[in-house]
């Protein structure tokens, strides 16, 4: 038996590992230990949420940002980026557009702009929600004050995405400048969870100096902190920044990376990432067939999309958000998945007598359960 498959049936056991095996996880990768990975992390993400596949429909508010990020193509220093910003009417006007296609997330995501503040977002969030009252709303608009977290979410924001990159203090500070700090990064999401947000954190895969100690770093980051949402993809280098000739990460790697995650926590919301359809043109449906549940099209306006340039290469930078629908409806099926029309939220389990809900895939009893029974 390969190594490393003890490992693998004690993660899907346990849904937990030392930070030491996860590294052995990570520097023994073969493509027997992915396909074993990926066979049982299926099998774990078609108990939770069988064959559909949640979407978010993207809305890119800003590609202003007051920050430096040294991997970002819309960082302060890049001159060459091209700068907009959606009106809260043009933001509305894409919630109308994507809620009649179906989508029933919304996410609004930006550099850190001051222009959004609390006093511009929190109408347009009660405006969203009133007239989307069956929807969710997202955030992704970076660090902010707790203050501010918790007016917006008075406000109706349900979600925050906020990415943490990398679990590693020291690698933090290498992709980023001196005026970002790990630790408050950390606070932020701590902060966001305690409020009461549906919290999305998320790492790089591949980023420049990334090794297996960081990934696994990561790994345990994730296990403990429990989100409901983790957004991976490969690093892509953006050529207008320092990194601009760093390699690119690897779509292999990152779904290696979603099969472990959904063992870790089987109902935690993966998405495929636009990231990984830029890299491979199967990128998204190897993400899914890897464990993912959770696709983003874009339902920016077709004429910024261009502009909301992270990495060289985007892809449905050109594509109507009709299209970008149809597109991976098509893509789902093809594989076997169907896009839901639903707010997709991580689904949580009831105890069933003794034995939690998620016994479909789990034989633990709630007496020798690892998380008591609170798996959700
Ligand atoms: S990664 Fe985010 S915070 Fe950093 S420069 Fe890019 S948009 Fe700004």
């Amino acid at each position: 038996m390969p190594e490393l498959f003890p490992l693998i049936e004690k993660l899907e056991r346990q849904r937990s590992l030392t930070e030491a095996e996860y590294q052995s996880l990570m520097e023994g990768r073969t493509e027997a230990a992915a396909a074993e990975l990926r066979a049982r992390a299926v099998r774990v993400r078609k108990a939770v949420y069988g064959n559909t596949v949640f979407t978010r429909g993207l809305v890119e508010i800003s590609s202003w940002c007051k920050n430096d990020c040294l991997y970002c193509g819309i960082r302060r220093s890049n001159q060459k980026a091209q700068r907009y910003r959606l009106s809260p009417e043009d933001i509305l006007a894409c919630c109308r557009e994507g809620w009649a296609l179906g989508f029933r997330t919304f996410v609004l995501q930006g550099g850190e702009d001051p222009w959004f503040t609390d006093e511009r977002l929190c109408p347009l969030l009660r405006q969203i929600k009133a007239e989307f009252p069956d929807c969710a709303v997202t955030l992704s608009l970076g660090e902010r004050s707790r203050e501010s977290y918790q007016r917006l979410y008075d406000a109706g924001a349900d979600r925050y995405l906020l990415r943490h990159e990398t679990a590693d203090q020291a690698h933090y500070e290498y992709l980023h400048p001196a005026s970002l700090s790990w630790a408050h990064r950390m606070d932020c999401l701590r902060a966001l969870k305690e409020i009461g947000y549906q919290v999305g954190c998320g790492f790089m895969v591949g980023s420049p100096g990334q090794t297996a100690r960081e990934l696994a770093k990561d790994l345990k980051f994730i296990e403990e902190f429990r989100p409901a949402m983790c957004g991976i993809g490969p690093f892509i280098p953006h050529k207008d920044t320092p990194f601009g000739d760093k390699a690119a990460g690897s779509v292999e790697l990152s779904c290696y990376l979603l099969s472990i995650l959904r063992l870790i926590q089987p109902n935690l919301l993966l998405p495929a990432t636009t990231a990984l359809g830029t890299l491979d043109p199967l990128g998204r449906e190897k993400g899914i067939q890897a464990g993912a549940n959770v696709v983003m099209p874009n339902l920016s306006p077709v004429s910024v999309r261009k502009k909301y340039m992270l990495y060289d290469n985007k892809i449905c930078t050109g594509e109507e958000s009709a299209q970008c629908r149809g597109c991976l409806s098509a893509r789902m099926a093809g594989i076997g998945y169907e896009l839901a029309v639903d707010r997709g939220d991580p689904k949580k389990f009831e105890s069933q007598g003794g034995v939690c809900g998620a016994a479909p895939y789990c034989a633990a009893s709630l007496s020798s359960c690892h998380f008591e029974g609170a798996c959700d």
